[in-house]
């Protein structure tokens, strides 16, 4: 079955990326560029130029959203990252909520250009201690999953992807995706939320599309390739929720059905990025189930 990373990062001076392209995994894998978050944890991220040297170095197997600073950036500065060959954006750590208005202006650039925006929601890694001269917000309150909701309002054309399920707000995850047709989320992080996952796949949006939550999700890792053991570990999470989708939906549930899986694993995020040489069903057509 075909498998899109629709999470994950690259660092500094990345090992082992041929491996990773060559091994036959994944079809593609969407690079967030933290490159101005500098170290995130133990690992330096990549920069700018190594990100859009590898999106060159490998056509068609990475695709990468830029990183955009929603506190200093304008819509200028979009374009830029548009006209690099950046496909969509990555903001991180901002002062204020997401659903701000002052950062309206790029969500509309971003809309304009098509460039979907792949939010951080909930639980985040922790930064440096307050010194005076943070540049960067503490916390998670400011990327609530809730903040997506007015964006995915104000910019209904505009694809808007929660990173993540959100933990610990999983309430306002699964109230975005029941009520608007443009919010998606990926899997990668926290999986406290594991004994609610049937259920959640198994519901019903009302956004208007009548999709199932299994075609509003998708799978990522959100390892840091090139590091030590990330791919490896990026293996596993993608065999574990293989097996989770064949051994526990397979039989009990109608996400697990074969035609089933492979929108959480490949045509969800296709239908973000479509190609020319794949018709994926469109997002209101008769859902088979
Ligand atoms: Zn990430």
């Amino acid at each position: 079955m075909k498998v899109i990373d629709a999470h994950a990062h690259l660092v500094h001076r990345p090992a082992g990326i041929d491996h990773l392209v060559e091994s036959g995994e994944f079809e593609e894998v969407w690079l967030m560029d933290l490159s101005r978050v500098g170290t995130l944890e133990c690992y330096e991220m990549a920069t700018q130029d190594e990100i859009l040297e590898h999106l060159r170095r490998y056509p068609g197997f990475f695709r990468a959203f830029g990183f955009v600073d929603l506190d200093c950036d304008s819509p200028a500065d979009i374009r830029k990252l548009r006209d690099l060959g950046f496909c969509g954006l990555k903001p991180y750590k901002q002062r204020k909520p997401y659903g701000d208005a002052g950062y309206f202006p790029i969500y509309e650039e971003a809309q304009k250009l098509g460039m979907p925006i792949l939010f951080h929601t909930g639980l985040i890694a922790r930064g440096g201690a307050f010194s005076g001269t943070g540049n960067h917000a503490y916390g998670s309150e400011n990327m609530r999953p809730s903040q997506l909701a007015g964006i995915a309002e104000a910019f209904p054309h505009l694809p808007v992807i929660a990173g993540h399920l959100g933990w610990p707000y999983l309430n306002e995850t699964e109230q975005n995706l029941y009520f608007y047709a443009n919010i998606s989320c990926d899997i990668s992080g926290y999986r406290n939320c594991f004994d609610r996952m049937p259920a959640l796949l198994d519901r019903r949006a009302n956004d208007g599309s009548g999709r199932f939550f299994n075609q509003k999700m998708h799978f990522a890792t959100d390892q840091f390739y090139g590091y030590p053991g990330e791919m490896e570990r990026a293996f596993k999470l993608k065999h574990f929720w293989e097996l989770y989708f064949e051994l526990v939906g397979g039989t009990y549930y109608r996400w697990g059905q074969e035609n089933e899986r492979k929108k959480f694993f490949y045509e969800n995020a296709r239908r973000i990025f479509p190609t020319h040489s794949e018709t994926i069903p469109r997002e209101n057509s008769p859902i088979i189930s």
